[in-house]
């Protein structure tokens, strides 16, 4: 937010987090062309916890198997972000293709954490130091065992 308390980017008279990824000028355009599910709505019958909480509760498959709620996670995050850089750097320009941007960066988001999710676990390997014979120094390393 800027020391004004009208939106920086729509001029509203107000800017707040209900403003930011909800009601601006932009938040509205990349929610309306966003593969918003038809359960959820932009309409203005919930407050802003009981609307971020329905969406983030949807578990709704979108394209490349993200499913809504890290969908809509990752697109307020991409609202504040460009908000901020339009508002801090004067050379920023809104991507012409905002909700394919923010699709691919929700589902390298999921794919990562899913893979994640399927690795081994990890034994721990107690690690120590003894010491050296009298008469032999012995120099520390990283503690690395096996390569
Ligand atoms: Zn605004």
């Amino acid at each position: 937010m800027t020391l004004h308390a009208n939106c920086y980017i729509c001029g509203a008279p107000v800017e707040n987090v209900d403003h930011i990824v909800r009601n601006c000028l932009i938040a509205s355009l990349i929610w309306r062309q966003s593969s918003l599910p038809v359960s959820l709505n932009l309409s203005q019958d919930d407050n802003m916890i009981t609307w971020a909480g329905k969406n983030l509760h949807n578990y709704t498959l979108m394209g490349y198997g993200v499913v809504w709620s890290t969908l809509f996670a990752f697109t307020c995050w991409f609202l504040w972000k460009w908000r901020n850089k339009k508002i801090f750097d004067p050379g920023f320009v809104f991507p012409s293709n905002p909700n394919y941007i923010i699709l691919l960066a929700a589902a390298d988001w999921q794919h990562v954490n899913t893979d994640l999710a399927h690795k081994p676990i990890r034994s721990p390997a107690t690690l120590s130091w003894q010491y050296p014979a009298a008469g032999v120094t012995k120099i520390n390393t990283d503690g690395c065992r096996s390569g």
